[in-house]
Parts: C-alpha cells; structure tokens; sequence
C-alpha cells in the first residue's frame, strides 16, 4: 500500500497491523477514489461494509501523503442509529449507548449536514431525553429526521471529508506547508473500539518522547469512558500513564495495558523507524490501537529524536542528517519568544535577523551606546540606519527599522552581529518632535517605553515578552559533525570582529569568507582619524593619517587571525564611499570644523564635494583603491604585518586579500602591483618570507563577463550577490524595500531576488563569471558570499557549478552546514 496512493496514515495503520498490533479492522479509500467521491461518484460501498459484519460501528479518519497539510477531522460511531442503540444498551449499558449515539449525532450535524453547532453541545446527562431532544433538533434544522442507515450515513460521511479537502481554506492552508496543488486525500474506515461502556473502557494518547526536548520521557493522558483524543482536550478530569502524585493512573487503573503500550511502542520505534504517538482505546479491559502518527516534534526535539534514532541504529546517520530542516536550527541558536505566550503586536516588518530581545525604544545611535553604558537592554529603532549607526548597534539589543529590505544595511549588520533585526516596519511612524513611535491604529510609545523585537517572525510586541534560552546541546553538535562528513560544498563565515570570529569558530566554520573592513573605521577614535584623512590635503598628508591608523587595523586582523588559528581569512579592502564617514547634520559638521580647525565653509564645500548622486555606483570599492591608494596600501600593511605577528605565535598564516567592486582587468592589475610591492616591503623588514592570495569580488555583471581575463590576476573570485543583484536588475538594495512587495504580489517577481538568488538572471552571470574565471585560470577559487550564501537554493547552486565554499553571516554557519550535507546526499 503506497503512501502516494492512500495516504500516510493509511500506511502506518497497515505496518501495526503487520506488525501484530492490536489494530481494529481497517480499510482504506485511495486519493482516486476519493476524488471520484468529491466529484459526486459514490462507489458501491458494499465492498467497503462487508468485511465489517453486521451492523458494525465505524470511524473515518484523513489520510494524506504528509500528515502535516492537516485534512478534515475524524468522525467517529457511524451506524448509530436506533436499532443499534438499543442493542448496545444490552451489552454495553443504557448510559454508555445513549452517549455515543449523541455524539454522533453531534458530529455527523455539524460535520456532515454542516449545522449550526450550538443545538448539537453534548447534554452533562446522557439520557432517553437529552438524546430526544438532540434527535428533534437535528429534525428540526434539517426537516428531516436523523438518518437510520448505516452505508448512507457512511456515504454522506466520506462525501462530506472528501469535499472538504477541496475546500478554499483548506487548500490554502496545506499549500502553505507546501503541499502540492494536487494533493490528494486518502479516507481510513475503520471499526471502533468503544472507549464507553463496562469494564476498564476509555481511550487516550501515548509518546515514548518529550515534544519540547525530545528527551525519552512517557507522556500523554487517558480517559475512562471517552473516545478518540478527548483524553487531550478534557485535561481536567484525564489522567496520567505512568504513577504520578495526588492522581490515579493508568498503570494503576490498568496495569497490563501499559506494558502493552510500552511493548508496542519500542516495536513502533524500531520498525517504523520513528518516534510515534499512538491513540488507544481501552473496551472492557481490552486494549486497541487505532492510529499512530509522527510525535509532535519543536525543531530542538527534531535534532535530538533524529540523533538517537541513529546512534541506536534504527536509521543511517545520512537519514538523521536528511529528516532536520536546516532553517528551524535557527530557532535553537538564537533566543526566543515563548511560542505559549500571548502576544501583543504593534507592527510587523521583514524577519531580517533571528531571535529575539526586550529593551528600552531609542531613536539615535548615541542614545543606546548611552543605555548600554548604564547595562540598560535596548532597541535602536531608526528609519533606517547607516555605517554612523553601528556603535549603537553594538550597544542595542535589537534593531528595527521602518525601511530596507533583507540587504539593507542594518539587515546585513543585524545578522553580523546576530542581533534580532526587524526591518521594512513601513507601518511605523517615528515622530522626533515627540520622541515617540507610532504604531498602526495610532499606538504610541515613547523612547524608553519597552519593546521586543522577534527578529523570527519579523514582528515587534509591546513590553516585555517571555522568552526561551538558545539551547546548543550536545544532539546539536553531533547531527552537525555528521552533516560535514556528507558534504563537499565548503561553508565560511562573514566575520567583521573578533566577536564575530569568535562565533564562526564556535560554528565550526572553515575560514572567513569575508571580512568587511570599513566597519572598523566607525570605531571610536577611528572615525574621527577617517575624517581628518579625507580632509588631507595630498597623499603625503593622507599617509601620515593613515599610519596612525595603521597599528590599530594591524591590531584588528592580527586578532582575527589568531582567533581563526591558521584557517583562510579573507579580507576585503576598503570599500564603502567616502561621504558615508562624513556627518550630514549641522551640528556634527560645526564640530568636525572645530576638531580639524577648519572653517565651517571649508567643511562644507569638502562635504558637498563628495556629494555623489548614485553613490552605490559612485566613487567606491576597487575605484577609491586606484584614485587613493593610499589607504589600500595601508590595509595591505597591516594585513601582513598581522599575519607576520599572528603567525609568530600561533599557526601560520596565509592571508587573503579581496580586491571589491572590480569591473576591469587593469584595476586589478593596478591594485596587484601595489600591494605585491607592500608585501615585499613587509617579507624585506621582518625577515618573513609569508605567503599571500590576491582575489576579486565579482560584484559587478562586467567583471562576470570578463572573469576570464581578471582571474588570470586573482587565486579566488568570490561572487557578491547583493550588489551583483542591485546591478544585474538595476534595482537598488537599500531602496527597492518600498515597492518589491507589489512587484511581488502582481507576479512581476516570483521573489525579493535580494532574498532569493535569481537563478535565472543572476544565476547566469555566475554561471558564465565561474566558466570563464576557470578558463582564465583552472585552479580559480569560486565563492559565494552575498546574502544568499546561506540559503539552500544558492549552496545547491555552489554545489551544482562547482563552487568552493559559500561565506554567509556567522549564525547561518550551522544552517548551511546542513543544508550543504542535505544537498550532497
Ligand atoms: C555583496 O555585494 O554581495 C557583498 C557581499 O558586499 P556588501 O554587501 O558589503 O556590498
Ligand atoms: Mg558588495
């Protein structure tokens, strides 16, 4: 019987009953048949009846191919009619009969014949009366009284679950958990095992396992006299399975029923290959399974079921790597909001950074420095922020911001930093005058007002939510340890601090895949030395600057370096335009004149000269490396003076020096010369004969169009595709935010290509920049490391050209590290 025909539970029912469990006569109605039901072809039923003998009482329950796309609920006692009620007063007695029937009633008037609910609430007394009373209601909804034949009643049950598959909602709902278009329903007919009547009867829910931690742990409740999963929803008056205090329990009540369970359920483990949760029935003493399906499971109990499962030998480690979805890791390396806890939501935006945080609401950078200073927890929330921003970043607990998209900036930065990142919030007002932000329907909360920002589901709350601890344990590490067993795409982190470098190792990442190094200009004193730099006047002016800046880079890679002890870091030169270190408000510009002893007309007219109307495609990147070369000639320095130091004390060091924005051989060339004479300079003054890589960021559609050439100067060409996919659509990152999600929404875009790599267009050009970098040069290094890097869609697209290694933010290391097993097996 295949799950793509029946379904699976329809399969899973047939494995117990093969494997000698206490299964009900059982049958199963195809996906195709049911489709013929839907459609209003009633197969002859008398083939589906007879197996079960006279007068038989049935239940029907959904079986589709996953049971996670949901599908109508069970209906339970069909054949209940008159007849049968009084002959089941005689053996099960009057009150058990009178229930069940009334529940059927109950079901089969507001599943079936869809009536309103309330008439049909289950009497507290099952009684002669109450069942008239529910009789006469049924009557009198329908005009017609309550149907006495049993393969009617089926009929009109398995018409009634058939077509409520196809109904809008439900389509919509399982299509969201990526069920096809066509999914199919299976039905399960089978005969029921009471649950009500005399002796020991009732019915409950067993697991071997924890759903929170997925820890072997028994779980689950039972009730006497009751029926299907009532012993879930009647918490009160249910029972526990194992001895507990102050409560009966069934291994009190029933001894022998739960050795049979326990028995049972490590046969389910070992032959279904699964944590299972299965449904029983106790009838007068006997025990019955009617179902079983795959426990429950949150993402930490996924990873630490997967790992037992395998370390016990019912499942290959490959298997245990394949059954974890890589992106629910991320809600084990990253706070959470309690997923129990009442939510009140002011605004949502665009889940940009996981996690989660609580803090105080500040409007300005300097103010969350000042709160961090104070230990004070809070959230930076900006319109947007920008490289002036990242000190208050570093000081705030989370980030929102009200536009950008998921390369914005304080995305990318938020992710870097692994802080819970909100951004796209288009709903929220900030209102400076009052110091406040407005929600939609006019809440307001000032700065110092506590919000959460859940960076997961991209949404912000008011107060203080609960929320739950990371939990890195030891199933974790070891699911992880296998996945790098299975892969061969190479998995590095873009790591801008020691901070981040620190994580990456944690992560067990292979290197740093990029390393952006303006961050570091933002750091105190430093900014002040940036600007007084681009305030020199000619470069003999500018290099004394820069050599003052020279020991603290020296200093910043030198500690990446021994923090990575001996794996490839890979730094790229400076490459944000100038302006963005200049102060924009007047204020801060009276200051800098002041600071540099400058007139403020002078400070101006430099500011209002490196005013670029397209700065993203302005004076940037490898251009400022050829028209100021001074500061590349610093960097170069420092780089290899770190790696002399690093490598003094600690595992040698082969640097990686990456060259960005380049459209052109000749920049390269340019830019090689430089900094190969640096090296020289350095190996010359400290005796140290280091080794070095010179490479290219391929970020612009030419320099993948003319890989072939610029590879014939660079070990490695790592492929950027947040500007590669700002320049291959003309679409700017920080601003296509505002109207992507209409682009989205009318089908222009299948997605925000700055979310998920366009295979198509983008896809090409990496395509062609890798066959014509290899043709330049065979043993070229290709790499990804945009945004995309860690996603599953752009690692299978590494693996399937033959890339080398992905480089993406240091908390998405452990969902690539999967998602590259996943893609390999
Ligand atoms: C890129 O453009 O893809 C990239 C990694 O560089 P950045 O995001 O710093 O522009
Ligand atoms: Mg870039």
């Amino acid at each position: 019987m295949s799950p793509e025909v029946y379904g699976g539970r329809a399969k899973c029912l047939q494995r117990l009953i093969r494997l000698d469990m206490p299964v009900p006569l059982t049958v199963a109605l195809s996906f195709d048949c049911v489709r013929d039901i839907a459609k209003g072809r009633m197969p002859d039923l008398s083939p589906v009846i007879a197996p079960f003998g006279f007068a038989p009482l049935l239940s029907v329950r959904p079986s589709s191919l996953d049971p996670d796309w949901g599908g109508p609920g069970a209906i339970l006692n069909i054949g209940m009619n008159h007849e049968r009620h009084e002959a089941l007063a005689l053996t099960a007695g009057e009150r058990a009969a009178t229930s069940l029937y009334l529940r059927f009633i109950q079901s089969y008037a507001v599943q079936v014949a869809r009536l309103d609910p309330d008439p049909f609430d289950l009497p507290a007394e099952p009684n002669r009366a109450t069942l008239k009373a529910m009789l006469d209601a049924y009557e009198n909804e329908t005009d017609e009284p309550f149907p006495q034949d049993p393969a009617t009643q089926l009929a009109e049950v398995l018409r009634s679950m058939a077509r409520a598959w196809d109904g809008t909602t439900a389509r919509l709902l399982r299509q969201a958990k990526g069920a096809p278009a066509d999914a199919g329903l299976g039905l399960v007919v089978q005969a029921m095992a009471l649950g009500v009547g005399r002796g020991e009867s009732g019915s409950g829910v067993i697991q071997f396992v924890d759903s929170e931690t997925g820890e072997p742990r028994i779980t689950g409740r039972y009730l006497g006299q009751s029926q299907g999963r009532e012993a879930l929803r009647d918490r009160r008056d249910a029972i526990p399975l194992t001895r507990a205090e102050g409560s009966p329990s069934l291994e009190e009540v029933a001894p022998f029923a739960l050795r049979e369970l326990l028995a049972h359920g490590t046969t389910g483990r070992e032959r279904l290959r699964e944590e299972m949760q299965m449904e029983f029935t106790l009838e007068n003493g006997r025990l019955c399974i009617l179902d079983s399906v795959r426990v429950p499971r949150s993402p930490r109990a996924a990873i630490r079921i997967a790992v037992s499962l395998a370390q016990d030998g019912v499942i290959p480690r490959e298997e245990a790597v394949m059954r974890v979805e890589p992106g629910s890791l991320s809600s084990l390396l990253h706070r959470q909001v309690d997923p129990t806890a009442p939510r009140d939501r002011i605004v949502t935006g665009i889940a940009a950074s996981p996690g989660a945080a609580s803090g105080r609401i500040v409007l300005a950078a300097a103010d969350a420095q000042a709160f961090a200073a104070r230990g004070e927890p809070c959230i930076l929330v900006r319109r947007e922020t920008t490289p002036e921003d990242i000190r208050g970043m570093h000081a705030a607990s989370a980030v929102l911001t009200v536009r950008g998209g998921v390369t914005s900036h304080a995305a990318v930065i938020g992710r870097g930093l692994g802080l819970p990142c909100v951004v796209g919030a288009s709903h929220l007002e900030i209102d400076r005058r009052r110091r406040a932000i407005i929600a939609p329907g006019g809440r307001i909360f000032h700065e110092g007002d506590i919000i959460t920002v859940d960076g997961t589901a991209g949404e912000v709350l008011a107060g203080e939510a609960p929320t739950l601890d990371a939990a890195l344990d030891d199933s974790f590490r070891t699911l992880l340890s296998w996945a790098d067993e299975f892969r061969d795409v190479g998995v590095r982190a873009n790591a801008d601090t020691p901070q981040d470098a620190r994580i990456a190792r944690d992560f067990d990442a292979q290197g740093i895949g990029l390393c952006r190094t303006e961050h570091m200009f933002f750091e105190g004193e430093r900014i002040g030395m940036m600007r007084e730099m681009i305030f020199a006047e000619g470069a003999q002016a500018r290099r004394a600057v820069l050599d003052r800046l020279l020991p603290m880079q020296r200093a910043d890679f030198a500690a990446l370096f021994r923090i990575m002890a001996g794996q490839p870091v890979c730094i790229r030169l400076f490459d944000p335009p100038l302006h963005e270190f200049l102060p924009s408000d007047r204020q801060s510009l009276r200051d800098l004149a002041e600071g540099l002893s400058r007139p403020l007309s002078d400070v101006e007219a430099r500011v209002e000269a490196l005013r670029e109307y397209n700065p993203m495609l302005g004076l940037r990147g490898v251009r400022l490396g050829i028209t100021v070369p001074e500061i590349y000639e610093m960097q170069a320095r420092a780089i290899f003076e770190a790696a002399v130091l690093a490598g003094r004390d600690g595992e040698p060091v082969v640097p990686e020096v990456m060259i960005p924005l380049v459209s052109a051989k000749r920049e390269v060339e340019l830019v090689k010369a430089r900094v190969d004479a640096v090296a020289s300079a350095v190996r010359a003054e400290t005796g140290v004969a280091f080794a070095y890589r010179l490479g290219v960021m391929v970020e612009t559609p030419r320099a993948a169009l003319r890989a072939a050439e610029i590879a014939q100067h660079s070990a490695f060409l790592s492929f950027g595709t947040n500007d590669l996919t700002q320049m291959t659509y003309g679409l700017s990152r920080d601003d296509a935010g505002r109207f992507l999600g209409s682009y989205v929404e009318q089908g222009v875009y299948e997605e925000d290509p700055f979310h998920t790599l366009d295979l198509d267009g983008v896809g090409e050009l990496l395509r062609i920049g890798a066959s014509r970098g290899r043709q330049g040069r065979p043993d070229v290094t290709l790499a990804i490391c945009g945004e995309h890097a860690g996603t599953r869609r752009a690692i299978e697209f590494c693996r399937r050209e033959g890339f080398d290694y992905v480089s993406c933010s240091p908390y998405r290391v452990p969902i690539a590290r999967l998602s590259a097993a996943q893609v390999s097996l």
